[in-house]
């Protein structure tokens, strides 16, 4: 979605609902979008820098790091973040990067492309190791089950001090 700085007054108001293919930056996607993005933004222009925040969500699918099965997980984020024109110098600008806590991005000519910031934000909140659920069991190192459905007996016999005796025997 484009934002035209000039027609910025005091404050421009932009929401509306996104479809995720639209956003899709790189092939190398660890997620699919479940829904549109939604999102309600307020573009304010401070001289040549350009405020822009406000609120998004979206459901993604995530694949979970111990079981391997997918889930539904929710973005519901809040965003603020400063754009200033190309022609700054980066040094001036890492300067500010350190200075206060908001992402800086940079604009060119006349238009603001939201699409990677909507993006950026969506991948920021994506959790590292994405869990389907905090007590996930995962898959059986064994036999390959995946324990939040099934029952396997690999761990009873390796908990057994048998089990363990059986298992330094058989790596000897
Ligand atoms: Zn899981
Ligand atoms: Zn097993």
């Amino acid at each position: 979605m484009i934002v035209k700085i000039s027609e910025i007054d005091n404050e421009l108001i932009v929401k509306g609902k996104m479809e995720g293919s639209q956003l899709t930056m790189s092939d190398e996607n660890e997620f699919c979008f479940l829904s549109p993005v939604d999102y309600s933004f307020a573009v304010r222009k401070f001289e040549n820098l350009i405020r822009i925040n406000g609120s998004m969500h979206c459901t993604i699918n995530l694949i979970c790091s111990r079981c391997l099965d997918e889930f539904v997980f929710p973005i519901d984020t809040y965003l603020d973040v400063e754009f200033s024109p190309k022609v700054l110098t980066p040094k001036v600008s890492e300067l500010e990067l350190k200075r206060n806590e908001l992402d800086i991005y940079y604009y060119e000519g006349d238009e603001i492309d939201l699409d990677p910031l909507i993006y950026d934000e969506i991948v920021l909140n994506m959790p590292v190791r994405p869990l389907c659920e905090e007590s996930c069991k995962g898959l059986c190192d064994a036999c390959g089950k995946n324990k939040n459905y099934e029952e396997c007996r690999c761990d009873k016999v390796s908990n057994t001090l048998l089990g363990e005796q059986l298992k330094s025997l058989l790596t000897k």
